[in-house]
């Protein structure tokens, strides 16, 4: 006799809550949905539910987190791997347990970066690591120092 869990009418329940799940809410974005064991609480049981991730965007996490009145306090946010993070919400629909997951991808914005030329001691956009034109000219040695236009040219007109 199999175990009760594992055979294909057990699901008959997440799969029927699953259908009314998306007649309910036949305009939200489509998720990729399947039925996993799942946990309603940390201490009960494993029982057949619904799991919807969400690829795309988060937009479309946020929307089904509302449609379904999971508690945003709930959402976990894991950002433990580099590339891609998560938001999930666990909840239930007609008793059936639901875990919802939107991917996305962080990134720390990053500062733009703003140079100080090494001539004028200018710290502005258009200072670029290059090679001191003078220096390249007269001694033929390659001096890379950050430089701004203005002192670019103005290397230039000394040689
Ligand atoms: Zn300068």
């Amino acid at each position: 006799m199999s175990d009760a869990t594992i055979i294909a009418g057990s699901q008959i329940k997440a799969a029927g809550a699953l259908l009314s799940l998306l007649s309910a809410h036949p305009d939200l974005p489509a998720g990729i949905a399947c039925l996993e064991k799942l946990q309603a609480g940390d201490r009960t049981p494993f029982e057949w539910g619904i799991v919807v991730r969400h690829h795309y965007s988060l937009s479309d996490f946020e929307q089904w987190r509302a449609a379904l009145r999971f508690d945003s306090d709930r959402v976990a946010l894991d950002t433990s791997d580099a590339t891609t993070n998560w938001l999930q919400v666990k909840g239930s629909w007609r008793g059936v347990p639901v875990e919802m997951t939107g991917f996305f991808t962080f990134a720390e914005p990053t500062a733009a970066q703003v140079l100080t030329c090494h001539f004028c001691g200018t710290a502005k956009p258009d200072v670029e690591v290059a090679a001191d034109p003078f220096a390249k000219e007269i001694n033929d040695e390659e001096w890379l120092i950050p430089l701004c236009k203005d002192c670019y040219g103005d290397r230039c007109d000394e040689i």
